[in-house]
């Protein structure tokens, strides 16, 4: 469910017209309702109600301070993967104590930043890490909070590149070795064990691996608590897919029906890391047709978006609906949509069926909130696009749109060459 409608054959959002918007702020231009991220964000928090959780939104796949906020203000953590993600969570005003930190390469100095900020704790990955946080919170005087990412090898059946749960991935520690694991950290003078992570993947569009994943997980806490070791989070990870097409995946509340009850009884704090179903649908990119060309057997659409400003067509073969802005009733053609990148892999859909395009109308992009602008790049010296945020009638700049100088701004030209 998002806000992105047409009225009258004109595509809203919200209650503004997605062209007005376009000729304010120019295109390629991302565009998000607040209403739908709400409504997302709110799904999650009432339907894991009856259990004591958090919700920590994935950064990563939108780390638009004014985006964070919104979470923020309504209860939100934050799962980050880097020190940047840390600070733009802290700046957005997420409370310490409800921010996560995965990844497999955490450098020194994040983990002290994150040791400073007092996050809720860091998700381990590997052997390495371990003593790695163990040593520099040994130098900081502190304990750091951890839990340990458990690889629980269930195959979420999705594409391999967003695919982290299965053994021949690099993410997490394999569930067979993770009491070892769990020893040795209990061991480590500077870590302060309390939870268990996992995170299987991403644009699941069924339960069952969850629930498969979650009993093999709640297993490895039985034995855990056996051996003396108390497991106080389970952090159960995000991966909840949404509609590109025509996939129908669960939404938050088949997700919490599932495992809420394997959970009752126990006391134990959920989080869940939700990225994409929260912002996926609650965005748009909207793009301008610079030039329509003859192919062989179809036309070439070339638009003002390119594989910077969007790269899961090019990256995942991902697909997005591409629907005009004002509708026509020509007839329907197979068209590329590409960009003007120098690349063959720039596309924004390939063979799709649609209506014949003119010179500079306005097409979107749906479900581009995630993984959308975060994935963005200066490629082909292409300034980053703008990103606005509407509610109801009204629309807020949230980033400004670069400009040529700021492709230059922290370069530096060595005295010899001036
Ligand atoms: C990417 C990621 C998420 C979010 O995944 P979505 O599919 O966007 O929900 C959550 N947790 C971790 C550890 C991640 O790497």
């Amino acid at each position: 469910m998002h806000f992105f409608k047409y009225r009258s054959g004109e595509l809203f959002a919200e209650d503004i017209p997605v062209r007005k918007l376009a000729e304010k702020y120019g295109t390629p231009l991302y565009i998000y309702s607040y209403n739908t991220l709400l409504r997302h964000f709110k799904a999650y928090a009432d339907a894991f109600n009856g259990y004591q959780h958090i919700i920590c939104f994935a950064v990563k796949s939108n780390s638009n301070t004014a985006i964070l906020r919104l979470f923020a203000k309504n209860g939100g953590g934050a799962d980050i993967v880097s020190g940047g993600e840390l600070y733009i969570a802290l700046q957005a005003g997420i409370p310490s104590k409800k921010i996560v930190y995965a990844g497999v390469g955490k450098t020194e100095d994040e983990i002290r930043f994150a040791l400073k900020s007092k996050i809720l704790m860091f998700n381990v990955e590997s052997e390495n890490e371990l003593r790695e946080i163990d040593r520099v919170a040994g130098k900081m005087k502190t304990k750091a909070p951890i839990a340990l990412r458990i690889n629980p090898d269930i195959d979420p059946g999705t594409h391999p590149y967003i695919t982290t749960g299965l053994k021949k991935y690099k993410f997490g520690i394999p569930i067979e070795e993770a009491l070892e694991y769990y020893k040795l950290a209990s061991k480590l003078k500077n870590i302060d064990v309390i939870g268990v992570h996992k995170h299987i993947g991403s644009q699941i569009t069924k339960v069952a691996p969850f629930v498969d994943a979650l009993k093999r997980v709640l297993i490895l806490i039985d034995e855990l608590r056996a051996q003396g070791v108390e497991i106080k989070y389970l952090d159960a990870g995000g991966g909840l897919g949404i509609s590109y097409k025509d996939e129908e995946p669960p939404v938050p509340k088949d997700l919490a029906k599932n495992l809420i009850p394997l959970l009752e009884g126990r006391k134990l704090t959920l989080i869940m890391e939700p990225g994409r179903s929260i912002v996926g649908n609650a965005g748009i990119l909207v793009t301008k047709t610079l030039y329509l060309k003859k192919g062989e057997d179809k036309e070439f659409v070339i638009v003002d978006a390119g594989m910077n400003d969007l790269i899961r067509p090019s990256l995942y073969e991902a697909y997005h609906h591409i629907v005009p802005v004002i509708r026509n009733k020509r007839d329907s053609i197979i068209s590329d949509v590409v960009g003007p990148i120098c690349e063959s892999g720039d596309f924004l859909a390939r063979k799709r069926e649609l209506k014949r395009l003119k010179q500079g109308e306005y097409l979107a992009v749906m479900s581009a909130g995630a993984y959308g602008f975060s994935m963005s790049s200066n490629y082909n010296s292409r300034p980053r696009v703008a990103e606005v945020l509407v509610k109801d009638e009204k629309h807020f700049l949230i980033r400004k749109r670069q400009t040529y100088a700021d492709l230059t701004r922290d370069e530096h030209i060595p005295a010899f060459l001036k």
